[in-house]
């Protein structure tokens, strides 16, 4: 039987992940970290949180000796690093704690594995904020990269850690790099989640204004469920190798805020430049979206538009998913939320 360990299940990607390894057949080892209260809402909503073939771990990825017994105690054959402190905004007020967790915890699982069996298949969850600053667009595998944020440098030496620890001693070391996946599993500090939990209260009556930071800044936002499809053909390939994940469209926050409130029939009419810009409700001219100037970033990126052709010629991947189906997913599941009476 095949054995997976899955870092950061308690996020969405684990989550996503972890059930589907479990539909292929693999025994599951779902990290998570000892805290005050454990949070297993994503597993549960998923409902394969009591699968006879998915077993939660005690880990931290900053520490080695764990990283070990993990290793070690699960005989697993394909490692997905998930974990990480993975909101930007977050890294700007913790630099240090995120070089520690994101930049230098996965060289803990990289030596983990060369101590313990050099065959180990490991993917490594990279990001396209390491493009950061634009220096060219469509971002492809070649594209030079120009990090913007303590998470984007931490990031992108774990990136180069992960091809030499593939160049130096043949660990079939991938890494992916993910443009922006989101889901009704996203955590809310993350916009499109904030923006549809938003939306969503201010449908029900129990929100009047949603804050935003920088409203021009572009993503490539893709369905997260299809993207740990493509991590775990990753490590089905022959080789480890660097791969692009992206739908290679791109829309600002702004447009991303309109399809949301047009998923629960309100058409927004934007007016105003920079702070003074704000969404009215069309018909009654009520105020619903205004900006926050702290919700700005230090240094921001402002364009991301990826182009995965690389994945769909060696992986079959493909991304799926519409914006405007993801928006609405997300918008529904939050309502359905809300309405019952809580939301996480
Ligand atoms: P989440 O923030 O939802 O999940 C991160 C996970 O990492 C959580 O389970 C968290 O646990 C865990 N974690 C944090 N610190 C540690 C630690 N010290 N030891 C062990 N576990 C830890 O992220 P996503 O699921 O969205 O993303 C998955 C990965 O992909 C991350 O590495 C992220 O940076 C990367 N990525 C994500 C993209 C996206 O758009 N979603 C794009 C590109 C890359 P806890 O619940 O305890 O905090
Ligand atoms: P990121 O691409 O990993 O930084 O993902 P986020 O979802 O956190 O942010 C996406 C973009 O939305 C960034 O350019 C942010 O500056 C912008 N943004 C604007 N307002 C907000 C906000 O209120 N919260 C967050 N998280 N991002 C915002």
């Amino acid at each position: 039987m095949m054995k997976a360990i899955v870092t950061g299940i308690t996020g969405q990607d684990g989550a996503y992940l972890a059930e589907l390894l479990l539909e292929k057949g693999y025994t599951v080892y779902g990290t998570f970290r000892r805290t005050s209260s454990v949070n297993f809402w994503r597993i549960e909503e998923l409902g394969i949180q009591d699968h006879p073939n998915l077993h939660l771990v005690e880990y931290d990825l900053t520490d080695l000796s764990s990283s070990i017994r993990l290793l070690q105690e699960t005989q697993a054959t394909e490692v997905y690093n998930l974990a990480a402190q993975s909101f930007v905004g977050v890294s700007f007020d913790q630099p240090l704690t995120t070089a520690e967790i994101t930049g230098l915890g996965p060289v803990n699982l990289l030596e983990a594995i060369r101590i313990v069996n050099p065959e180990i298949r490991f993917y490594q969850a990279s990001t396209s904020e390491m493009f950061g600053k634009v220096q060219q667009i469509p971002q492809t595998e070649a594209t030079p990269f120009y990090p913007r944020s303590p998470y984007g440098v931490a990031k992108l030496y774990a990136h180069w850690m992960t091809i030499n620890y593939r160049e130096s001693y043949g660990i079939f070391g991938t890494s992916g790099i993910l443009f922006n996946h989101e889901s009704p599993l996203r955590g809310r500090e993350f916009v499109t989640r904030k923006i549809t939990d938003s939306v969503a209260k201010i449908k029900l009556g129990k929100l009047d204004v949603l804050e935003l930071g920088n409203m021009d800044a572009k993503r490539d936002w893709g369905f997260a469920k299809e993207y740990v499809e493509g991590m775990w053909r990753m490590l089905q390939a022959d080789k480890p190798d660097t791969y692009v994940l992206a739908t290679n469209r791109t829309e600002t926050v702004r447009d991303f805020v309109t399809l949301a409130f047009k998923a629960v029939d309100i058409q927004l009419r934007w007016e105003g430049q920079g702070e003074q810009e704000q969404g009215l409700d069309a018909k009654s001219g009520k105020v619903l979206v205004k900006v926050n100037p702290k919700f700005y970033r230090p240094a921001e990126v402002e364009l991301l538009i990826g182009d995965p052709q690389k994945a769909r010629d060696e992986l079959g991947w493909e991304p799926k998913t519409s914006l405007e189906e993801l928006c609405r997913m997300m918008v529904e599941a939050d309502l359905r939320r809300n309405e019952q009476g809580f939301s996480f």
